[in-house]
């Protein structure tokens, strides 16, 4: 095993079995799936609905067996050493299952009793101020927003000072101001040396917040890379000209370029990065001896790449 892997994934397969009248449907919702995580990095796990995510992240958490494959975790093998396995991981589950009639302090000293912590070694104070819940302390778990019972989730995932957090879609219904929030913290704890993994649908945060990124489709593996390497993957490039007369244009006046868009005397158009450079654009839009009053680019997202990988 490599020394700096928190996590090691070989041929991990899951296959469910379910009970129809007579026949037994199976839905094989990971495939051969193989991955590494590195210490210290933000990892994101990226795929649509269905593909998986949560079925990864829940038998890495102990609450779904998997059908074979080999799962190391801080170095302990889930099949030898469920338990300290366990003990490495802490789980921001997708859904949101908090007792209403308990605090989050008496929920924190439940969940700490749960994973053995002795009284005199729990930080319950610190977990609580981390994750902006002090003032709420003492308040009954059903007063709480969505936002701030997503962050009780999360100090409950942190009693027992993991070295690794993962969390399953951890923002999905929260508003914006609170989905900053939250994503502070992680980033906090990943600063104090916890390796953060986690799911989401919102792209833009991945792009934002992840290291390295695994796109997944329908149990496989399709994309693993940083995130700066999958975003150069985008080859196509658009770009939007103010210009000061209208000029003659259209699909392949310069190589590989395409209009999208000539309202007005605004252009719009796309280009391949690898094929064709700026400059012979610009060289095409003076040579008619039109002026470029504004210029405005639009460097692909990972959402292109992410449908480009996923859609079949
Ligand atoms: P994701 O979290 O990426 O949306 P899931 O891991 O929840 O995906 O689901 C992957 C596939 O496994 C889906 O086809 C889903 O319907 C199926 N699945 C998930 N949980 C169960 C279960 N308990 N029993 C049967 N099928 C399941
Ligand atoms: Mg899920």
């Amino acid at each position: 095993m490599n020394e700096e892997n928190v996590l090691n994934i070989k041929n991990l397969n899951k296959i469910y079995s379910k009970k129809r009248s007579s026949t037994v449907e199976s839905i094989h919702a990971l495939k051969d799936l193989n991955l590494e995580v590195k210490q210290g990095e933000i990892f994101g796990l990226l795929g649509p609905n269905g593909a998986g995510k949560s079925t990864f992240i829940n038998i890495l958490g102990g609450s779904i067996f998997k059908t074979s494959g080999n799962v190391i975790v801080w170095g302990f093998d889930l099949d030898k050493n469920p338990r300290q396995v366990k003990a490495s991981i802490g789980i921001v589950p997708q859904e949101v299952n908090i007792d209403p009639f308990f605090t989050p302090r008496q929920l924190l000293e439940l969940q700490a009793g749960l994973y053995g912590v002795k009284k005199k070694e729990r930080i319950t104070d610190t977990i609580l101020k981390l994750v902006s819940l002090e003032t709420q302390a003492k308040s009954y778990s059903r007063s709480l927003s969505g936002g701030m019972k997503r962050r009780l989730l999360v100090a409950k995932a942190l009693v027992h000072q993991p070295p690794i957090i993962i969390l399953d879609e951890p923002t999905a219904g929260v508003d914006i101001e609170l989905r900053n929030k939250l994503w502070q913290n992680v980033k906090l704890l990943n600063k104090q040396g916890v390796t953060i993994i986690l799911t989401t649908h919102y792209l833009y945060e991945a792009e934002e917040m992840c290291d390295r990124i695994a796109i997944i489709n329908k149990g496989s593996l399709v994309a693993l890379d940083s995130t700066e390497n999958l975003l150069k993957r985008i080859k196509t490039k658009i770009v939007k000209f103010t210009l000061n007369k209208k000029i003659e244009i259209k699909n392949e006046s310069v190589v590989s370029l395409k209009l999208i868009k000539y309202d007005d005397n605004i252009l719009t158009i796309s280009y391949e990065k690898n094929k064709t450079n700026i400059n012979e654009i610009i060289s095409f839009i003076n040579m008619q001896k039109a002026a470029i009053l504004d210029i405005s680019t639009d460097d692909g997202k990972l959402e292109d790449v992410f449908i480009r990988l996923t859609n079949s």
